[in-house]
């Protein structure tokens, strides 16, 4: 059945992006107007927020995670009044599924409002399959039930592709699980090899020593390196960034000598002593000593430098990148992108006290060096360096894919790609116009009414790991939609 939506706009996802961008344009639309939302699966458990597990806690404070950026304060309230309405209590880093929560709960709320003024909203649980152009410059949205909807604009807000398999060679054996989200019970003395050391590896961790794993677990990966742990939210003055921003601006681009020196200025200038620039590079894997002696930094409340001028300069990060000249972008993300990643996505204490303390029971170590993992028939054999161990279950848990295997993922995705209407970026996910965030063709073009945010245009945006920069995305098109008319947004 095919449904045409007129001059409404489809939207494909419901996640934190797609609930911030439904909450800009629905309450500006007038009276009449129409507006789809269509998701296979809002409350997936797949999902970071849909995860039940209680120790999986959020990584950014209530208080700095509001979708709403008008009102910074939206989900430290929400979720202080929810957890007492249901007789709990929350820290400033509550568990996760509670943001889950309040993300459903505002979207049902834009659109009970949204109906209340007289504007009619789908919203539909389907899994879209195809997105292709119909007739006069539109748009047929295809979904896996048969629905077609045709409409003039649609944007894809549908987060993060599945983790690509590191070692294919491995996929498919007894063993192996691809999902950490969906483990099966494993047994409980098993040797546990998991691959990765960002969030979702630590996830990973959490969940089985909340199953009550009694086997070691290794967590490894190429760096070795657990995320940073997130301290006060203080800021310090960032008047090197500005300055070089100043010249970047004016000169139209940015070198990342410049932006570095800058950085590298402006943390020294906050910190009372200055940093070892190689170890904030090149830093080997974090080991107990590590955790535990920044555990008590963070406990004690020191102030970490470089974590306040990451806290100041963080918003300046999307207009840097789009000044970067493209080989400074491939530089970074070469070079860069492990200690971005390190620094800029910090874990609570209480996650990081979960940790030392599996790590001095002898549980959890952290290993670099992994470059492959063979199948030995009844286990695996995990090499890292010039060493190997053994592990009867592995878990791949590096993260969500980017390249173009993990678009191709998605039919929706390789139905686009394939018909040259998508574009993959070179540093992952695929190109978009960012005033816009309308999709680039194969030769470079604006496609008029095809919009994208989110994880999926990571190589174009740089930061699309925490709901702030979602929402900011979300309110850059929805003022780009806004004020431009019905036949595209870009500026004449
Ligand atoms: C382990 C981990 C922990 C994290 N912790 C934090 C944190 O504490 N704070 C923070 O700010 N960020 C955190 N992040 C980043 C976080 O994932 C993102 O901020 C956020 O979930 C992305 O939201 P999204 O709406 O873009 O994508 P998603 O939340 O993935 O939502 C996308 C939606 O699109 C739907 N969809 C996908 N494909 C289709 C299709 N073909 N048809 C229909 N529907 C479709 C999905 O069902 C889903 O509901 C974390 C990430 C990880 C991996």
């Amino acid at each position: 059945m095919t449904i045409d939506v007129g001059s409404a706009v489809v939207q494909i996802g419901r996640g934190p992006t797609g609930t911030a961008l439904a909450r800009q344009l629905l309450p500006a639309m007038p009276p009449g107007s129409r507006y789809v939302v269509i998701d296979r699966d809002p409350a997936a458990h797949q999902l970071p927020f849909g995860s039940p597990e209680p120790t999986h806690l959020i990584n950014t404070r209530a208080a700095k995670s509001s979708l709403n950026l008008g009102d910074p304060d939206e989900y430290a309230r929400w979720v202080t009044e929810q957890a007492a309405a249901a007789g709990e209590s929350v820290t400033e880093f509550p568990a996760r599924y509670w943001f889950g929560r309040y993300v459903r709960d505002m979207f049902d709320q834009a659109v009970k409002e949204a109906t209340a003024a007289g504007v009619t909203v789908d919203v539909v649980t389907d899994e879209v399959v195809g997105v292709r152009p119909g007739r006069d410059r539109r748009w047929r949205v295809e979904c896996a039930s048969g629905q077609v909807f045709d409409t003039h604009r649609v944007v894809l807000g549908i987060g993060m592709l599945p983790q690509a398999d590191p070692y294919p060679g491995i996929a498919g054996a007894a063993g192996y699980f691809t999902d950490p989200w969906q483990l099966p019970q494993l047994p409980a003395e098993a040797r546990v090899a998991v691959l990765g050391t960002r969030l979702t590896a630590v996830d990973t961790a959490l969940t089985l020593a909340a199953r009550g794993h009694t086997g070691p677990v290794l967590l490894a990966s190429r760096s070795g390196r657990l995320p940073r742990l997130r301290g006060p939210e203080t800021t310090a003055p960032t008047p090197h960034i500005e300055a070089c921003m100043g010249r970047a601006a004016a000169a139209g681009s940015l070198r990342l000598t410049d932006f570095g020196r800058a950085l590298m200025a402006d943390i020294e200038a906050a910190s009372a002593q200055p940093p070892d620039w190689t170890e904030v590079r090149d830093g080997g894997p974090t080991t107990r000593d590590h955790l535990a002696h920044e555990l008590a930094e963070v406990e004690a409340g020191i102030e970490r430098g470089w974590q306040q001028i990451v806290n100041g300069a963080s918003p300046t990060l999307l207009p840097a990148w789009q000044l970067l000249v493209e080989p400074d972008r491939a530089e970074f993300f070469e070079k860069w992108l492990t200690p971005l990643l390190v620094h800029g996505a910090p874990i609570p204490a209480e996650t990081a006290r979960r940790l030392v303390s599996a790590m001095d029971a002898g549980q959890l170590r952290v290993r670099d060096g992994l470059h492959n993992v063979r199948h030995t028939g009844d286990g695996f054999a995990v090499h890292l360096g010039d060493t190997t161990e053994f592990a009867d279950v592995v878990i791949n848990a590096t993260g969500a894919g980017t390249d173009a295997a993990a678009l191709r993922t998605q039919p929706m995705l390789a139905g686009l790609l394939d018909a040259g209407l998508l574009d993959a970026h070179p540093l992952g996910g695929v190109r978009v116009h960012v005033p816009t965030f309308e999709a680039l063709d194969r030769t470079g073009t604006p496609v008029p009414g095809l919009h994208i945010l989110g994880d999926l245009i990571r190589g174009a945006v740089l930061v699309t790991n925490d709901v702030i920069a979602l929402s900011f995305q979300a309110v850059l098109l929805a003022t780009a939609l806004r004020t431009n008319d019905d036949e595209g947004v870009r500026p004449s």
